[in-house]
């Protein structure tokens, strides 16, 4: 979920207007819409069957102990990695795992906790600044639906579609920087702005396989088709990519992945 931190990126550098805003300046060119995919129904299909059988129950990788503390730890996980959000959440959500408990706790004290993770003063206020906003408009309980999860503060559309997605079970597709990489790369959901890359998955996903996408595209990009150089000799898909910068069109056998395999530190 945390993009990655490296500047040098070839995902947040091409093309670079996908994470600078949605508005533009004024009198500037209007972006192209979205491509269609390179893909037939068929293939999209056989993509995702083989990501269900290689990992047929794929978690994400920050913790959390209920609706509330996922929110929280999304949003502490812009331009953070998961491994340190889960460093500073572990006895954060220990003190504190209902908004009421952390309004509680504060401002400062929540600082305390997570002054490991970067932009943490902004972040403390924003954790302080949910909770009330949850307590006094939403009863303390974290709402399903992402018009109303957005006004909170420091909640933007990808963290709510997350929260969505891994909370409540909803076929939302949060497109980080893993996503709309390989949603170009391969041209699986071609788009300028990870809006158009998540309105092209939503429209090319079957419905069987859309609860477990946003996980599958997130590991496949951070385990195989890296941001700096995608590792096709151990990708299962390869015969169908069609990216150009596949190395080969034998694809790895398909055998299931144990989840404890994915917690080595990798290229983030
Ligand atoms: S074959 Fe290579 S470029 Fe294509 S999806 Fe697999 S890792 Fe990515």
């Amino acid at each position: 979920m945390a993009p990655p931190k490296s500047k040098k990126s070839a995902a947040v550098r091409k093309p670079q207007p996908a994470f600078a805003g949605s508005g533009g300046a004024p009198g500037a060119r209007p972006r192209k819409a979205a491509s269609r995919s390179l893909y037939s129904p068929a293939e999209v299909d056989e993509i995702f069957r083989r990501f269900s059988v290689q990992r047929p129950e794929p978690k994400g990788e920050l913790d959390y102990v209920n609706a509330f503390t996922l929110l929280v730890a999304v949003v502490l996980s812009a331009q953070a990695t998961d491994a340190g959000v889960n460093k500073a959440t572990k006895p954060l959500f220990a003190a504190a795992d209902t908004p009421a408990k952390m309004l509680a706790l504060g401002e400062a004290k929540v600082g305390d906790y997570i002054r490991t993770i970067g932009l943490w003063r902004n972040k403390a206020k924003n954790v302080i600044a949910l909770s009330k906003a949850l307590i006094e408009e939403y009863g303390g309980k974290v709402p399903q639906d992402r018009d109303e999860l957005v006004k909170l503060p420091g909640v933007g559309r990808k963290t709510a579609n997350v929260v969505l997605n891994v909370a409540f079970g909803q076929p939302t597709m949060a497109v980080d920087t893993h996503i709309f990489r390989i949603g170009n790369r391969i041209g699986l959901a071609p788009g300028n702005t990870p809006e158009q890359v998540e309105q092209g998955l939503l429209k090319v996903i079957p419905a069987e396989y859309m609860r477990h996408a946003h996980h599958w595209l997130i590991l496949h990009g951070r385990y195989v088709c890296k941001a700096r150089k995608p590792d096709c000799p151990v990708c299962v898909i390869a015969d169908i990519c069609k990216s150009k910068e596949k190395t080969t069109d034998i694809p790895a056998p398909l055998v299931p992945i144990a989840p404890l395999d994915e917690t080595f530190p990798v290229e983030a």
